[in-house]
Protein backbone atom coordinates (compact mmCIF):
# COMPACT_ATOMS: atom_id res chain seq x y z
CA UNK A 1 0.00 0.00 0.00
CA UNK A 2 1.33 3.49 -0.96
CA UNK A 3 0.84 4.73 2.86
CA UNK A 4 1.82 1.71 4.76
CA UNK A 5 1.39 2.63 8.22
CA UNK A 6 -1.97 3.95 7.92
CA UNK A 7 -2.96 4.41 11.65
CA UNK A 8 0.19 6.84 11.78
CA UNK A 9 -0.73 8.71 9.60
CA UNK A 10 -4.60 8.96 10.23
CA UNK A 11 -3.51 9.93 13.95
CA UNK A 12 -1.28 12.82 12.77
CA UNK A 13 -4.45 13.61 10.10
CA UNK A 14 -6.63 13.78 13.53
CA UNK A 15 -4.11 16.31 15.16
CA UNK A 16 -4.33 18.20 12.30
CA UNK A 17 -8.22 18.17 11.85
CA UNK A 18 -8.70 19.22 15.33
CA UNK A 19 -6.43 21.87 15.73
CA UNK A 20 -8.00 23.53 12.52
CA UNK A 21 -11.19 23.21 13.80
CA UNK A 22 -10.37 25.47 16.56
CA UNK A 23 -10.53 28.56 13.91
CA UNK A 24 -13.24 30.52 14.03
CA UNK A 25 -12.11 33.67 11.04
CA UNK A 26 -13.45 33.94 7.55
CA UNK A 27 -17.53 35.00 6.68
CA UNK A 28 -19.61 32.84 4.56
CA UNK A 29 -20.65 33.53 1.02
CA UNK A 30 -23.87 35.61 1.11
CA UNK A 31 -23.99 36.61 -2.75
CA UNK A 32 -27.04 33.85 -2.85
CA UNK A 33 -29.24 32.78 0.12
CA UNK A 34 -28.00 29.07 -0.62
CA UNK A 35 -24.58 29.67 0.75
CA UNK A 36 -25.58 32.46 3.65
CA UNK A 37 -27.86 30.09 5.25
CA UNK A 38 -25.13 27.48 5.31
CA UNK A 39 -24.32 26.47 9.13
CA UNK A 40 -20.66 28.09 9.65
CA UNK A 41 -19.23 25.08 11.85
CA UNK A 42 -19.51 22.61 9.57
CA UNK A 43 -16.08 21.24 8.83
CA UNK A 44 -15.09 17.96 7.02
CA UNK A 45 -12.30 16.18 5.56
CA UNK A 46 -11.57 13.05 3.41
CA UNK A 47 -8.69 11.49 1.87
CA UNK A 48 -8.75 9.17 -0.72
CA UNK A 49 -4.93 7.37 -2.12
CA UNK A 50 -3.86 6.32 -5.23
CA UNK A 51 -4.78 2.48 -3.66
CA UNK A 52 -8.08 3.04 -2.20
CA UNK A 53 -7.65 4.11 1.61
CA UNK A 54 -10.00 5.81 3.21
CA UNK A 55 -10.02 8.37 6.07
CA UNK A 56 -12.77 10.44 7.09
CA UNK A 57 -13.42 12.89 9.78
CA UNK A 58 -15.90 15.16 10.70
CA UNK A 59 -19.11 16.54 8.65
CA UNK A 60 -17.82 14.24 5.38
CA UNK A 61 -21.34 13.33 4.39
CA UNK A 62 -22.48 16.38 4.30
CA UNK A 63 -23.48 17.82 0.68
CA UNK A 64 -22.23 20.59 -0.77
CA UNK A 65 -22.03 22.56 -3.78
CA UNK A 66 -18.48 22.06 -6.10
CA UNK A 67 -18.83 25.81 -7.45
CA UNK A 68 -15.44 26.90 -8.63
CA UNK A 69 -14.12 23.31 -7.80
CA UNK A 70 -16.21 22.61 -11.16
CA UNK A 71 -14.24 24.87 -13.52
CA UNK A 72 -11.22 22.11 -12.76
CA UNK A 73 -12.68 19.35 -13.65
CA UNK A 74 -14.81 20.61 -16.47
CA UNK A 75 -11.31 21.68 -18.16
CA UNK A 76 -10.49 18.38 -17.64
CA UNK A 77 -13.08 16.65 -19.29
CA UNK A 78 -13.35 18.74 -21.77
CA UNK A 79 -10.11 18.24 -22.77
CA UNK A 80 -10.24 15.20 -22.61
CA UNK A 81 -12.90 14.67 -25.41
CA UNK A 82 -11.08 17.41 -27.59
CA UNK A 83 -8.10 17.61 -26.93
CA UNK A 84 -5.80 20.14 -25.17
CA UNK A 85 -4.85 22.05 -28.65
CA UNK A 86 -8.21 22.62 -29.40
CA UNK A 87 -9.49 23.93 -26.12
CA UNK A 88 -6.35 26.21 -25.80
CA UNK A 89 -7.37 27.78 -28.92
CA UNK A 90 -9.89 29.13 -26.97
CA UNK A 91 -8.12 29.79 -23.52
CA UNK A 92 -4.68 30.79 -22.10
CA UNK A 93 -2.47 29.52 -19.51
CA UNK A 94 -1.86 32.60 -17.53
CA UNK A 95 -2.87 33.73 -13.71
CA UNK A 96 -5.34 37.28 -14.22
CA UNK A 97 -3.44 38.28 -11.37
CA UNK A 98 -7.50 39.86 -11.26
CA UNK A 99 -10.65 38.74 -9.12
CA UNK A 100 -12.15 35.36 -10.59
CA UNK A 101 -14.99 37.50 -12.15
CA UNK A 102 -13.08 40.35 -13.92
CA UNK A 103 -14.15 41.49 -17.32
CA UNK A 104 -10.80 41.38 -19.00
CA UNK A 105 -8.96 39.01 -21.63
CA UNK A 106 -5.28 38.51 -22.04
CA UNK A 107 -2.78 40.16 -24.65
CA UNK A 108 -4.03 37.39 -27.56
CA UNK A 109 -8.07 37.95 -26.65
CA UNK A 110 -8.51 34.83 -24.91
CA UNK A 111 -9.81 34.10 -21.00
CA UNK A 112 -6.54 33.84 -18.98
CA UNK A 113 -6.81 30.95 -17.71
CA UNK A 114 -10.06 28.02 -17.23
CA UNK A 115 -9.75 28.50 -13.59
CA UNK A 116 -11.66 31.76 -13.82
CA UNK A 117 -15.15 32.49 -14.82
CA UNK A 118 -14.16 33.90 -17.89
CA UNK A 119 -12.04 30.81 -18.95
CA UNK A 120 -14.82 28.52 -17.09
CA UNK A 121 -17.68 29.96 -19.03
CA UNK A 122 -16.01 29.28 -22.72
CA UNK A 123 -14.78 25.59 -21.53
CA UNK A 124 -18.52 25.12 -20.88
CA UNK A 125 -19.27 26.35 -24.42
CA UNK A 126 -16.55 23.49 -25.28
CA UNK A 127 -18.46 20.82 -23.53
CA UNK A 128 -20.02 17.90 -25.83
CA UNK A 129 -22.08 21.11 -27.85
CA UNK A 130 -23.21 18.29 -30.64
CA UNK A 131 -25.92 17.24 -28.11
CA UNK A 132 -28.86 18.97 -26.63
CA UNK A 133 -28.76 20.70 -23.24
CA UNK A 134 -30.19 17.79 -21.50
CA UNK A 135 -27.72 15.43 -22.82
CA UNK A 136 -24.85 17.76 -22.24
CA UNK A 137 -25.29 18.00 -18.53
CA UNK A 138 -26.27 14.47 -17.98
CA UNK A 139 -22.95 13.92 -19.54
CA UNK A 140 -20.74 15.75 -17.30
CA UNK A 141 -22.78 14.21 -14.47
CA UNK A 142 -22.07 11.12 -15.62
CA UNK A 143 -17.77 11.85 -15.87
CA UNK A 144 -18.17 13.19 -12.42
CA UNK A 145 -19.70 10.25 -11.07
CA UNK A 146 -16.88 8.02 -13.00
CA UNK A 147 -14.63 10.19 -11.45
CA UNK A 148 -16.31 9.53 -7.57
CA UNK A 149 -16.26 6.16 -8.02
CA UNK A 150 -19.83 5.82 -8.67
CA UNK A 151 -20.15 7.51 -5.22
CA UNK A 152 -22.63 10.30 -4.43
CA UNK A 153 -23.29 13.51 -7.13
CA UNK A 154 -25.99 15.28 -6.35
CA UNK A 155 -27.70 18.40 -7.96
CA UNK A 156 -28.76 21.61 -6.41
CA UNK A 157 -31.92 23.29 -7.93
CA UNK A 158 -32.55 25.71 -5.60
CA UNK A 159 -28.42 27.02 -6.10
CA UNK A 160 -29.00 27.13 -9.55
CA UNK A 161 -31.63 29.44 -9.58
CA UNK A 162 -30.48 31.56 -7.44
CA UNK A 163 -27.21 31.37 -9.71
CA UNK A 164 -29.32 32.04 -12.65
CA UNK A 165 -30.97 34.88 -10.62
CA UNK A 166 -27.71 37.29 -9.43
CA UNK A 167 -25.84 36.48 -12.52
CA UNK A 168 -25.30 39.69 -14.11
CA UNK A 169 -21.87 39.75 -13.73
CA UNK A 170 -21.53 36.37 -15.39
CA UNK A 171 -23.59 37.61 -18.67
CA UNK A 172 -21.84 40.43 -18.65
CA UNK A 173 -18.94 38.89 -18.44
CA UNK A 174 -20.22 36.40 -21.45
CA UNK A 175 -21.43 39.24 -23.65
CA UNK A 176 -17.84 41.39 -24.01
CA UNK A 177 -16.09 37.53 -24.69
CA UNK A 178 -18.92 37.54 -27.79
CA UNK A 179 -18.26 40.96 -28.67
CA UNK A 180 -14.61 39.71 -28.57
CA UNK A 181 -15.35 36.23 -31.06
CA UNK A 182 -13.76 34.50 -27.71
CA UNK A 183 -16.67 31.29 -28.20
CA UNK A 184 -16.18 28.47 -30.16
CA UNK A 185 -18.03 27.38 -33.69
CA UNK A 186 -21.70 25.54 -32.26
CA UNK A 187 -22.01 27.83 -29.28
CA UNK A 188 -25.39 28.02 -28.50
CA UNK A 189 -27.18 31.25 -27.02
CA UNK A 190 -25.34 32.48 -24.13
CA UNK A 191 -28.02 31.74 -22.06
CA UNK A 192 -28.35 28.05 -22.68
CA UNK A 193 -24.61 28.02 -22.17
CA UNK A 194 -24.79 29.94 -18.76
CA UNK A 195 -27.35 27.86 -17.77
CA UNK A 196 -24.90 24.86 -18.28
CA UNK A 197 -22.26 27.02 -16.04
CA UNK A 198 -24.21 27.52 -13.07
CA UNK A 199 -26.09 24.08 -13.23
CA UNK A 200 -21.86 22.54 -12.93
CA UNK A 201 -21.31 24.77 -10.41
CA UNK A 202 -24.99 23.76 -7.95
CA UNK A 203 -23.52 19.81 -8.59
CA UNK A 204 -23.61 18.54 -5.11
CA UNK A 205 -20.53 16.48 -3.79
CA UNK A 206 -19.38 15.31 -0.52
CA UNK A 207 -15.93 15.54 0.94
CA UNK A 208 -16.14 11.78 0.97
CA UNK A 209 -16.69 11.60 -3.21
CA UNK A 210 -14.62 14.70 -3.83
CA UNK A 211 -11.27 13.22 -2.29
CA UNK A 212 -12.48 9.97 -4.80
CA UNK A 213 -11.99 12.35 -7.80
CA UNK A 214 -9.53 14.54 -6.21
CA UNK A 215 -7.47 10.83 -6.04
CA UNK A 216 -8.33 10.44 -9.48
CA UNK A 217 -6.11 13.66 -10.81
CA UNK A 218 -3.48 12.02 -8.29
CA UNK A 219 -3.65 8.96 -9.80
CA UNK A 220 -3.26 10.53 -13.60
CA UNK A 221 -6.82 9.98 -14.45
CA UNK A 222 -7.88 6.78 -13.50
CA UNK A 223 -10.26 6.07 -11.06
CA UNK A 224 -8.58 4.70 -7.69
CA UNK A 225 -12.00 2.86 -6.79
CA UNK A 226 -12.96 1.54 -10.18
CA UNK A 227 -9.35 1.45 -12.23
CA UNK A 228 -11.70 3.21 -15.14
CA UNK A 229 -10.14 6.02 -17.16
CA UNK A 230 -11.64 9.25 -16.35
CA UNK A 231 -9.84 11.69 -17.76
CA UNK A 232 -6.63 10.98 -20.08
CA UNK A 233 -3.03 11.36 -19.03
CA UNK A 234 -2.43 14.70 -20.47
CA UNK A 235 -4.80 16.52 -19.82
CA UNK A 236 -4.75 15.25 -15.92
CA UNK A 237 -0.81 16.65 -16.15
CA UNK A 238 -2.74 20.16 -17.55
CA UNK A 239 -5.07 20.24 -15.01
CA UNK A 240 -2.54 19.55 -12.64
CA UNK A 241 -0.39 22.26 -13.64
CA UNK A 242 -3.33 24.85 -13.97
CA UNK A 243 -4.85 23.82 -10.64
CA UNK A 244 -0.78 24.96 -9.18
CA UNK A 245 -0.73 28.81 -10.69
CA UNK A 246 -4.48 29.57 -11.23
CA UNK A 247 -6.69 27.38 -8.66
CA UNK A 248 -6.66 29.25 -5.12
CA UNK A 249 -7.77 32.70 -6.68
CA UNK A 250 -5.73 35.71 -6.05
CA UNK A 251 -4.17 33.80 -3.44
CA UNK A 252 -2.48 30.73 -5.80
CA UNK A 253 1.32 32.12 -6.18
CA UNK A 254 1.30 32.66 -2.47
CA UNK A 255 -0.80 28.98 -2.16
CA UNK A 256 2.02 27.07 -4.40
CA UNK A 257 4.64 28.83 -2.55
CA UNK A 258 3.54 27.98 1.15
CA UNK A 259 2.09 24.56 0.17
CA UNK A 260 3.54 23.69 -3.22
CA UNK A 261 0.85 21.15 -4.20
CA UNK A 262 -2.23 21.62 -6.73
CA UNK A 263 -5.92 22.53 -5.51
CA UNK A 264 -8.94 24.15 -6.21
CA UNK A 265 -11.48 26.48 -3.97
CA UNK A 266 -14.67 26.98 -4.29
CA UNK A 267 -17.46 29.75 -2.75
CA UNK A 268 -19.32 27.27 -0.98
CA UNK A 269 -16.10 26.67 1.17
CA UNK A 270 -15.13 23.29 -0.63
CA UNK A 271 -11.07 23.05 -1.47
CA UNK A 272 -10.00 19.82 -2.82
CA UNK A 273 -6.07 18.99 -2.47
CA UNK A 274 -3.88 16.43 -5.22
CA UNK A 275 -1.09 14.92 -4.29
CA UNK A 276 0.45 13.54 -6.88
CA UNK A 277 0.87 9.78 -7.29
CA UNK A 278 0.03 9.95 -3.32
CA UNK A 279 -3.63 10.91 -2.63
CA UNK A 280 -6.75 13.45 -3.25
CA UNK A 281 -8.08 15.29 -0.40
CA UNK A 282 -11.33 17.18 0.23
CA UNK A 283 -12.02 19.55 2.73
CA UNK A 284 -15.29 21.44 3.26
CA UNK A 285 -15.65 24.48 5.66
CA UNK A 286 -17.83 27.46 4.48
CA UNK A 287 -16.15 30.38 6.25
CA UNK A 288 -13.75 32.37 3.26
CA UNK A 289 -10.74 34.53 3.82
CA UNK A 290 -10.64 37.54 1.68
CA UNK A 291 -9.23 36.42 -1.46
CA UNK A 292 -12.57 33.62 -1.26
CA UNK A 293 -10.79 30.55 0.07
CA UNK A 294 -11.97 28.52 3.15
CA UNK A 295 -9.86 29.70 6.46
CA UNK A 296 -9.86 25.96 8.08
CA UNK A 297 -9.10 24.23 4.25
CA UNK A 298 -6.17 26.92 4.01
CA UNK A 299 -4.93 26.72 7.14
CA UNK A 300 -5.21 22.21 7.32
CA UNK A 301 -3.18 22.73 4.39
CA UNK A 302 -0.13 24.53 5.87
CA UNK A 303 -0.11 22.03 8.89
CA UNK A 304 -0.15 19.27 6.60
CA UNK A 305 3.10 20.72 4.94
CA UNK A 306 5.00 21.29 8.07
CA UNK A 307 3.92 17.49 9.22
CA UNK A 308 4.67 16.23 5.82
CA UNK A 309 7.42 16.52 2.64
CA UNK A 310 4.24 17.01 0.54
CA UNK A 311 5.30 20.63 -1.26
CA UNK A 312 6.29 20.21 -4.54
CA UNK A 313 10.28 21.14 -3.57
CA UNK A 314 10.57 19.66 -0.35
CA UNK A 315 12.34 16.26 -2.04
CA UNK A 316 15.10 18.54 -3.34
N1 LIG B 1 -21.14 30.55 -9.09
C1 LIG B 1 -20.02 31.42 -8.91
C2 LIG B 1 -19.84 32.36 -10.06
O1 LIG B 1 -19.89 31.96 -11.18
C3 LIG B 1 -18.78 30.60 -8.75
C4 LIG B 1 -18.07 31.23 -7.70
C5 LIG B 1 -16.87 30.57 -7.14
O2 LIG B 1 -16.87 29.47 -6.57
N2 LIG B 1 -15.87 31.38 -7.15
O3 LIG B 1 -19.63 33.54 -9.88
Amino acid sequence: LIIPNWTEFCGQMTTIYNECATISDGKVATYIPQLARVNPNIWGMSICTIDGQRFSLGDSNTPFCVQSVSKAFNYAIVSSDVGSDKVHQYVGHEPSGRLFNEICLDGNGKPHNPMINAGAIIMTSLIRNDLDMADRFEFVLNEYKKMAGGEFIGFNNATFVSERATADRNYALSYYMKENKCFPPGTRALRDELDLYFQLCSVETTCESAAVMAATLANGGVCPLTDEVCINSQPCRDVLSLMYSCGMYDFSGKFAFQVGLPAKSGVSGVMIVVVPNLMGIALFSPPLDKMGNSCKGVAFCKKLIEKFNFHNYDSL
